[in-house]
């Protein structure tokens, strides 16, 4: 008997979890293999976007998402000075989703539950130190090989082991982009923002030519997430002083008093915006950070890596289950996933970071009266929610990817 395995899943991120829990669930045998002791605790994701939601609905995991998560359908575009720009509703569109708002769920609690699925199935198998140091293309199998020296032949290997992929690099896929210069603190307190700015919603981007900052509400605790500049150190802009500073310079702008902000967690990312060339190469797929990264204005990163991930397993089910041709549908999952990289995560979050800190007073008093209209025309801030909450960009290249392996099994 072989001892190649069908499935093979390098990174137990969220983008490697969803991967191997809906290939489990169809019934292939799935193996991940994780760097980490143990499933990663940081602080990085927290936003679930409608067409996520509906995809861990397919999964089964929506009832302990919602039971973990708070559902916010307000979010505000807010001008650090002058307060609410605009506020926005998803359960506008009821109509057409199940799920019309954001969740908000830590990516490290969402791994989790994922992890008690999977813990169910016999087919499926998580090891935890065991990261894959390299990965090599035999046309019709591919074999990774752990940081122990084991080589672990499989039918498929999809690459959800993060920015530094090894995956990818053992492909010499190039990862063209660009690391900002600026960083990006995310802290977390548990002070009730709420209390001081009594008409903040849940979700509030605060633009500013300066300082613009993004507060958003978790079950626990609010998280803030700002820029650090090309300037300052490292080692300052993590200093308890320099946050609470910069904390309140933003309630001293809305006229509060100082706060004493208890701090519960704090983190400094460094933020790329980069495409791999390829997504795809025979029978190894690439899905999540391994492939793409973005900054997180918007909430797309996690987001379009479970979109990945979904893709990935359509094109492993399409050929495993329906018989058909691994190459043409595994080039289906690179050139879609691609394309809807660049055209929507990539674009939308440069524009994002851009609105975020636009110094040309001009452009941004157009967005901001564009952000106010869409208040009184629902037609049209329906269309802006679809948008901004990647329900119609995720909806199509679902389809096309399913479109096009139907064409091929036909
Ligand atoms: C501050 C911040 C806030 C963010 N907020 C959001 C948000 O609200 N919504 C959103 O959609 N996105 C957000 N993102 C982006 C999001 O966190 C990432 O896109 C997401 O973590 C990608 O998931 P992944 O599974 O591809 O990679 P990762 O989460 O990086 O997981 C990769 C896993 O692979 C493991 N691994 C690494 N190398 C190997 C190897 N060689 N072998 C085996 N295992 C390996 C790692 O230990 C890890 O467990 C945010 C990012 C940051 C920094």
């Amino acid at each position: 008997m072989s001892d190649r395995k069908q499935v093979v899943i390098a990174g137990a991120g969220p983008v490697g979890m969803v991967a191997a829990l809906k290939l489990a669930q169809t019934g292939l045998d799935v193996t991940i293999y994780e760097m980490g002791d143990d499933l990663s605790v940081d602080s990085k994701a927290s936003t679930f976007h409608i067409p996520t939601l509906e995809l861990c609905d397919e999964l089964g995991l929506i009832d302990d998402m919602l039971e973990q998560g708070l559902m916010v359908p307000l979010f505000q575009q807010r001008d650090r000075k002058g307060g609410v720009i605009a506020q926005l509703d998803l359960s506008l569109l009821k109509d057409e989703t199940k799920y019309p708002y954001r969740l908000q769920l830590e990516q490290s609690k969402f791994t989790r539950l994922v992890r008690n699925h999977l813990d169910k199935l016999p087919n499926a198998h998580l090891f935890y130190g065991a990261g894959v140091a390299t990965a090599e293309d035999h046309t019709d199998y591919a074999v990774a090989i752990l940081n122990d020296g084991t080589r672990v032949e499989c039918d498929w290997l999809i690459g959800c082991d993060g920015a530094n992929s090894m995956v990818r690099q053992s492909f010499g896929f190039e990862f063209p982009g660009e690391t900002f210069a600026e960083r990006f603190l995310v802290m977390s307190t548990t002070f009730e923002f709420r209390d001081v700015m009594t008409d903040l919603a849940e979700v509030a981007y605060i633009t500013d030519p300066d300082e613009w900052m993004v507060l958003l509400k978790t079950p626990d605790h609010w998280r803030c997430l700002m820029a650090v500049s090309p300037d300052e150190d490292d080692d300052v802009a993590v200093t308890d002083e320099r946050i609470q500073e910069r904390l309140n310079s933003v309630l001293a702008d809305l006229g509060h008093e100082h706060v004493d902000f208890p701090m519960v967690g704090k983190s400094l990312y460094r933020v790329n915006q980069r495409v791999a060339k390829n997504f795809a190469i025979n029978r190894i797929l690439l899905a999540g950070d391994s492939a793409h990264m973005n900054n997180p204005l918007g909430g797309f990163g996690m987001n379009s890596g479970i979109h990945d991930a979904w893709s990935a397993g359509d094109v492993i089910e399409a050929v495993e289950l329906r018989g058909a041709d691994a190459h043409k549908a595994a080039q289906i999952h690179g050139v879609v996933r691609s394309e809807v990289c660049h055209s929507y995560v990539q674009a939308n979050t440069k524009k994002n970071f851009k609105d975020m800190q636009e110094k040309d007073e001009a452009a941004r008093q157009a967005r901001n009266a564009m952000l106010r209209a869409l208040q009184d025309d629902v037609e049209a801030q329906k269309e802006y929610l679809r948008g901004t909450s990647m329900l119609t960009s995720a909806h199509e290249a679902i389809a096309r990817v399913r479109n096009e392996l139907a064409a091929l099994s036909s």
